[in-house]
C-alpha cells in the first residue's frame, strides 16, 4: 500500500489512489452518455469508492473483476463491511454500480467477454432456436418464447444434467403442463404451451428420438376462436380518450403519439416499440413497419394527427441519445428502446386519464377495426391495414359490423325490403384504386383520417427529415 493510500481519508481519495481510477473518466463518460442525472453519476462514484476500500484492503486486481468477484463483494464483504465511513452500503445502488464498471472495463478490453456457461440444456436449446431459426423460419420473438418454455420445461427435469427423454413418462409430462397451466388464466395461453412443447417433440422426433407417446400426452384446450365479440371504444369513448391526450405530465409527449400510433393506424404494441427513425419519411408521410408479426415490411401513409403527436415528442421531448429507436426511455439510461409492456402501461395509462374502464392495449387495434367497418370498407380492406395474413384472423370484427350484418341477414316475416348498403364517395374511390397495397392502404385510411401529413408544411417536414437523419449519429 502507498503512502497516498494510506493517508487518503475521504472516499473520493480513496478511489483515486485505487485500481478503478485509470477508468474513472470512461465511467463518468458512459453514464453522461447514458442521460443519468448528475446526482445518480455521483451517487455511482461514491459506490466504487466503497468497492475501491474493498479492493485496496484485499489488493485486488482489476483485471480479475468479474460476475463472481462481485457477488464476492456484495454477498460476502458487504454484511461484514468495516470499512471506514463514509461509504455507500446500499445493495442496489452497489449492484447498479458495479453492473456499469463491468460494461466500462469490457468495452475498454480491461476484462474479458463474460462466456455464458455451456450446460446440456443450454446446448440443446441453442440446436433448438437454429431449428426454429432455418428450419421454420420463426420470428425472434416467436423463437425466444419457444425457446424460454422449453428450457423450463427440460431445467424442471434434468436441471444442469444430461438430456434424455426416454426418461420422461406422459404422467410427468402431464403433471408438468398442469404446474405451468396454474400461471396462466388464458386457455390459449395453456394451448400456447402445448403447442410449444409439440413442437419441440417434433423437432426431436426428426432427430431420430422417440417421442411419440409423450406428444400423444399432450392436450390441448380447446379454443374457439369466434366465440367472443372482440371488444372495441364507442364513438363517445373515442372522443373522451383524444380529449385527454395532450397532458402535462412528464412523458405525455411520448404517450400520446404511442396513443395516436395504435387508435389511428391500429399498430400493435410492439410494432409501436420498435419503431425507428429510419421507417418515417417525413417527407412523403408514410410509415414503414419491418419487423411485424407477420414478418412483412408493410407501408402505411401517415395521418395528420398521428404525424404531429410523433413530431411533437421528436421536437420537444424525446432525449438526445445515440438510439434509433422512435420512442426510448425517459429516464437513464434513456438510449435503450421501449419494451412492448412500457407501450402497454403507457395506453393503459391513457385510458384512466380519460377515465374510461379498460386496460388492454388491443382494444385500440379492435377500435381501428371497427372504425374501418363503419366508414364503408370491406373486410379484406381491413385485413390489408391490420395487416392479417389470413382472413381467417380478420373475420371476427365481421360481428362488429351490425350494419353489414343486417344488409345480408335474411328478411322477416312481414319486413317490405332488406336494408341495402349505399356506395359513398370514398368506397367508389376506392374501387377505382388499383397497384400496390399501399396506395390501397391509403384509400382505406382515407375514409377515416381527413387529412394525411403529407398536407403538412414541406419546411417542417424536411426539417423533420434532416434532424431524423441526423438523429444519435
Ligand atoms: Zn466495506
Amino acid at each position: 500500500m502507498t503512502s497516498q493510500q494510506r493517508h487518503a481519508r475521504r472516499p473520493i481519495d480513496q478511489l483515486r489512489a485505487s485500481p478503478i481510477a485509470p477508468h474513472l473518466d470512461a465511467f463518468e463518460r458512459y453514464l453522461d452518455d447514458r442521460g443519468y442525472a448528475g446526482t445518480t453519476s455521483k451517487n455511482y462514484i461514491l459506490c466504487l469508492a466503497h468497492v475501491a476500500q474493498w479492493m485496496n484492503q484485499c489488493q485486488f486486481v482489476i483485471e480479475h473483476l468479474d460476475e463472481g468477484s462481485v457477488a464476492q463483494f456484495l454477498d460476502g464483504h458487504l454484511p461484514r463491511c468495516q470499512c471506514r465511513d463514509p461509504v455507500v452500503r446500499r445493495y442496489g445502488d452497489l449492484r447498479a454500480a458495479l453492473g456499469h464498471l463491468l460494461v466500462v472495463l469490457r468495452a475498454e478490453a480491461v476484462i474479458p467477454e463474460q462466456v455464458p456457461e455451456m450446460t446440456p440444456v443450454a446446448e440443446e436449446l441453442r440446436h433448438y432456436d437454429a431449428h426454429l431459426n432455418h428450419a421454420r423460419g420463426l420470428a425472434p420473438r416467436t423463437r425466444r418464447n419457444r425457446v424460454r418454455t422449453v428450457g423450463r420445461f427440460l431445467s424442471d427435469r434434468f436441471g444442469n444434467g444430461r438430456i434424455d427423454l426416454s426418461m420422461i413418462t406422459p404422467e410427468e409430462m402431464r403433471e408438468f403442463v398442469v404446474r405451468q397451466s396454474r400461471h396462466y388464466n388464458a386457455r390459449s395461453s395453456v394451448a400456447a404451451l402445448i403447442s410449444t412443447l409439440r413442437s419441440y417433440f417434433r423437432f426431436r422426433t426428426a432427430c431420430g428420438d422417440q417421442v411419440q407417446a409423450l406428444t400423444g400426452a399432450l392436450m390441448a384446450p380447446p379454443i374457439w376462436p369466434q366465440a367472443t365479440l372482440p371488444k372495441a371504444l364507442s364513438g363517445t369513448e373515442i372522443h373522451r380518450l383524444v380529449a385527454s391526450l395532450g397532458g402535462t405530465q412528464p412523458g405525455a409527449r411520448r404517450d400520446d403519439a404511442m396513443v395516436r400510433c395504435a387508435l389511428d393506424l391500429g399498430l400493435r404494441c410492439g410494432e409501436i416499440a420498435r419503431l425507428s427513425l429510419d421507417d418515417i419519411d417525413w417527407c412523403a408521410g408514410t410509415i414503414t413497419l419491418r419487423t411485424t408479426k407477420g414478418g412483412r415490411e408493410d407501408r402505411l401513409p401517415l395521418p395528420q394527427t398521428t404525424g404531429e403527436a410523433i413530431a411533437d415528442y421528436l421536437r420537444f421531448e424525446r432525449p438526445p441519445n445515440p438510439s434509433r429507436a422512435v420512442f426510448v426511455r425517459r429516464l437513464a439510461p434513456n438510449d435503450r428502446p421501449l419494451g412492448p409492456d412500457c407501450v402497454r402501461k403507457s395506453i393503459r395509462q391513457a385510458y384512466a386519464r380519460a377515465g374510461l374502464p379498460y386496460t388492454g392495449a388491443h382494444l385500440l387495434r379492435h377500435t381501428m377495426a371497427g372504425r374501418l367497418l363503419e366508414s364503408g370498407s370491406s373486410l379484406k380492406e381491413v385485413a390489408d391495414v391490420l395487416r392479417h395474413r389470413s382472413l381467417n384472423t380478420t373475420l371476427i370484427y365481421a360481428k362488429l359490423d351490425v350494419g353489414s350484418l343486417s344488409a345480408v341477414a335474411l328478411p322477416r316475416w312481414g319486413d317490405d325490403d332488406t336494408p341495402q348498403r349505399q356506395s359513398t364517395p370514398q368506397t367508389r374511390g376506392r374501387a377505382r384504386c388499383q397497384g400496390t397495397a399501399y396506395p390501397l392502404r391509403a384509400a382505406y385510411l382515407a375514409s377515416l383520417h381527413s387529412s394525411h401529413y403529407s398536407d403538412a408544411p414541406v419546411a417542417v417536414r424536411r426539417d423533420l427529415q434532416r434532424d431524423c437523419a441526423v438523429a444519435g449519429s
